[in-house]
């Protein structure tokens, strides 16, 4: 979501006459765009944007901004706790981001365009204070905003922001505010420009992003339009909440070619108590019930989670619990995080004797990754042998190597040249580092999905 929100500001920039530059020493305005979902992310952007301070002892007009979440939860403050920063914006102020800047006295710069035609662009102000954008506009839908995409074959496309749900340990719904879905017409015919423009593989998001509802038009019905696309090859979608898992929206993956043999599923916790107390209203037992539904529409599917450890009055019983789930449902990945304390949600008020030690909550985690890990690579080891369909999407780490992805979401590396890239092939999968594959491309062997 924050690589696509980053997008979104440079579209938004660049059909303001900004020019987008990749190096923070070249430009005039640097934003860092930000998470709030656990500390440790906020405390490595205050270190980053203290480094883009040094920037400004050679050029005081710089402009500092920092957007997003962590910009949201920590408004006013953040102004006091790194006083160099000269624009604090959440995520529903991108729209106004040209006029910010502008009444920060940073106005466009003249585009090689505008200086072809002798134009002198916006004139730059003088320096004007510090500026905070924190105001919630329910009826931001972001329509006809423009995202910037860089050039490849695959696209991510929001279709939903903000979160109706409270799960306890949660700050999203306090940063980013209620659920808001993007409209059909909107989602559809951006997704027809990309594939015309020759993006073959698309994400959707949304933070329960099959709760996405348009009128009487659900998730489920959504997908199989955007499935139905002509050019787009694969579809993903990231992340669905288990309790919008329907019959409806299995069959529409099981059914629509396009929509890949993934599905990430955060389980957050194997304890029926903890998944109560997190209020995510559902049991293990529901959740089983999904990925049995699941498997048994698509057997093949892959499935990845979330899952958090040392939840406030989590048990040692309780971790156990949360172990077996992942032994039994064993899925190809997992996502693992320490509980992280965010002020204002509702799991911050527990009784204080509630908090995890912090080295039991490390063991927690030490724990459950080597038992995921072994997971993993029991399955992936189990899938050495196979021919899959993979889309080349970037060089290798090695000279001659490219990194592609099957449609299961693995990631493979194998020969071949960079000008492939974009393209999909066919690879058998040779070895397994038990997290990621090595493969070859072949002309034999029959895929799982025709190529
Ligand atoms: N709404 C999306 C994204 C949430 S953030 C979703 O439900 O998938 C991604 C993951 O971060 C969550 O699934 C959860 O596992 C983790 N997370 C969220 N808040 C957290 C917190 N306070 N501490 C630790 N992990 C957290």
């Amino acid at each position: 979501m924050n690589i696509s929100d980053g997008e979104l500001m440079e579209g938004i920039l660049a059909s303001e006459g900004y020019e987008i530059v990749r190096r923070p020493e070249e430009a005039d305005v640097v934003l860092v765009n930000t998470c709030a979902i656990r500390e440790h992310a906020e405390k490595r952007v205050l270190g980053r944007v203290a480094q883009l301070n040094g920037l400004k002892s050679d050029r005081p007009e710089l402009v500092i901004g920092v957007t997003g979440c962590m910009a949201q939860r920590l408004g006013e403050t953040l102004l006091q706790e790194a006083p160099y920063v000269d624009l604090v914006m959440g995520p529903d102020g991108y729209r106004s981001l040209p006029a910010s800047l502008e009444r920060l006295g940073t106005g466009a710069r003249p585009g090689p365009e505008d200086r072809k035609r002798g134009g002198e662009g916006h004139p730059r102000r003088g320096r004007g204070g510090q500026l905070t954008v924190l105001d919630f506009h329910p009826a931001e839908n972001y329509e006809g905003l423009e995202q910037r995409r860089t050039q490849g074959p695959s696209a991510w496309v929001p279709i939903q922001r903000g979160c109706d749900h409270r799960c306890t340990f949660c700050i999203v719904p306090y940063v980013r505010g209620g659920e808001k879905n993007r409209s059909l017409s909107e989602i559809l015919s951006e997704i027809e420009g990309l594939a015309e423009r020759g993006v073959s593989e698309v994400t959707l998001l949304g933070q329960t992003v099959n709760s996405y509802r348009w009128e009487d038009v659900t998730f489920a019905a959504l997908l199989r339009r955007v499935a139905r696309i002509a050019g787009v090859r694969r579809v993903r979608f990231t992340s669905p909440h288990p309790n919008d898992v329907t019959p409806d929206l299995v069959a529409a993956m099981a059914e629509e070619p396009a929509v890949c043999e993934h599905l990430h599923l955060p389980a957050q916790s194997g304890n029926d108590r903890t998944l109560k107390r997190m209020l995510r209203r559902y049991t293990v037992k529901d959740f089983l019930a999904k990925v049995d539904m699941v498997r048994e529409a698509i057997p093949d599917i892959a499935i990845s989670t979330d899952i958090i450890v040392g939840f406030p009055g989590e048990s040692d019983a309780e971790f156990r619990d949360t172990l077996e789930l992942m032994r039994s449902v064993r899925f190809d990945e997992a996502y693992t995080y320490k509980y992280s304390l965010r002020d204002g949600t509702p799991a911050a008020r527990l009784p204080e004797q509630d908090f995890v030690p912090p080295e039991q909550a490390q063991a927690r985690l030490e724990e459950l990754i080597e038992v995921s890990r072994g997971v993993q690579a029991d399955i992936n080891a189990a899938e050495v042998g196979r021919v899959e369909e993979v889309l080349i999407e970037k060089p290798g780490r090695h000279e001659g190597q490219v990194l592609g992805r099957t449609r299961r979401n693995k990631v493979v590396v194998f020969d071949g040249d960079e000008s492939r890239i974009g393209a999909y092939t066919r690879v058998e999968l040779e070895r397994t580092t038990g997290a990621t594959f090595a493969g070859a491309e072949t002309t034999t062997g029959v895929p799982a999905v025709p190529v």
